[in-house]
């Protein structure tokens, strides 16, 4: 069988690995940090930086299709990489979801709604934005933030120069602060025939900017449902994408905003490892070797539950329930804020 290479290391390299394996294929995982949670499962691990270009060149020969699981390896690598062997999601989709800046101007020039924003590298940029945008309002790194890492929250004018430096000397945005009701991502899939296939979407919630909790069915209407689906189909086309990709959304009282776009398999997206025949993973895997794609269809609701830090520690009893799915991510330690693993309850209908 054919062998994929995967840039990353982590839970999710881990998950699109045993994914690959159960369709006949073998993984290869390039990951600069040693003993990634990827590296049980795959058949063969390269370690090495992401701007060791030698060794990028020697995995991109060993491999058929390189793919990634991780949004902030750097173009240059990429690049590298695509001299040798396909790579799915391309450059684009990368360089796009990396940079906050770049993303908001994407997603609005193809006509979606986004928190409205400004770019800020100094106190006189974070002035004016504040002065555009208005207060309450977010500061984030352009780039490398995630589970909400990098980001302050602005109330009045006196919170700007903490704010400022806590980006220490990052570039950076304002985002207006977008008044939601509740937050959902859609999970969606394109082939490499341009087929789109998309989950149903699942409504989030995060605890101190990470990820809890995900919801399917999420509570929206008809329309709403719908228009978050194609919201994703649009970015899909737009950047003439292949593989999963994960879409956050704000719901609002006049319609529904982007937050971000990950070009990636996404947390949001484990529920359908037991909600759906074919998960987010095996739909990568698909879309990225040129299968057909699963429809997405979910038959069953499910409640996805992250297992962060000191979470594990109730692993035993979550055990003896019925109807939790188990997914551990073989983590030997469990420091503070770190995904260790998740839980999917599977919510049986009255029938
Ligand atoms: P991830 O781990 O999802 O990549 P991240 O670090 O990239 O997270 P964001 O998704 O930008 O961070 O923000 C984290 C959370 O903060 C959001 O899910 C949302 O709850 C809140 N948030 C972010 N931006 C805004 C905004 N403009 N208005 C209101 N809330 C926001
Ligand atoms: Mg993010
Ligand atoms: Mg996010």
């Amino acid at each position: 069988g054919a062998v994929i290479g995967i840039l990353g290391g982590g839970q999710l390299g881990r998950m699109l690995s045993v994914a690959a394996a159960r369709l006949g294929y073998r993984t290869h995982i390039f990951e600069p940090a040693a003993n990634p949670p990827a590296g049980h499962v795959a058949e063969r691990v390269t370690t090495a930086p992401y701007d060791d270009l030698d060794a990028l060149r020697a995995f991109a020969s060993a491999v058929d299709i390189v793919t990634y699981e991780f949004e902030n390896v750097p173009t240059s690598a990429l690049d590298a990489i695509e001299e040798i062997r396909p790579i799915h999601p391309n450059r684009r989709a990368l360089a796009v979801s990396q940079d906050r800046l770049v993303e908001k101007a994407f997603l609005n020039e193809i006509g979606l709604r986004t928190a409205p924003y400004a770019a800020v590298d100094d106190e006189q940029d974070l002035a004016e934005a504040i002065e555009e945008i208005g207060l309450p309002a977010i500061l984030k790194t352009r780039r490398l933030g995630y589970d909400g890492k990098g980001q302050a929250r602005l109330t009045t004018p006196a919170d700007a120069a903490h704010a400022l430096a806590a980006m220490a000397g990052a570039s950076a945005i304002l985002e207006g602060f977008v008044d939601f009701t509740h937050e959902i991502s859609v999970i969606a899939a394109r082939g490499l025939d341009g087929s789109v296939a998309a989950y149903d979407p699942g409504q989030n919630v995060h605890h101190e900017g990470i990820l809890r909790t995900t919801t399917v069915p999420a509570e929206l209407g008809a329309a709403q449902r719908a228009d978050a689906v194609l919201i994703a189909g649009r970015i899909l086309n737009a950047l003439n994408y292949v593989g999963v990709i994960g879409v956050e959304l704000f719901v609002t009282g006049s319609g529904l905003v982007v937050n971000e776009i990950a070009p990636r398999v996404h947390n949001s997206g484990h529920w359908t490892q037991n909600g759906c025949a074919v998960d987010q993973f095996e739909q990568h895997i698909r879309a990225i070797t040129g299968w057909p794609l699963g429809d997405g269809r979910r038959h069953s609701d499910v409640v996805m539950e992250n297992l962060i830090g000191d979470d594990i520690g109730r692993i035993g009893d979550l055990a003896r329930e019925p109807d939790v799915a188990i997914h551990l991510y073989g983590k030997a330690e469990a420091r503070p804020g770190r995904k260790m693993g998740h839980v999917n309850r599977i919510l049986r209908r009255e029938s």
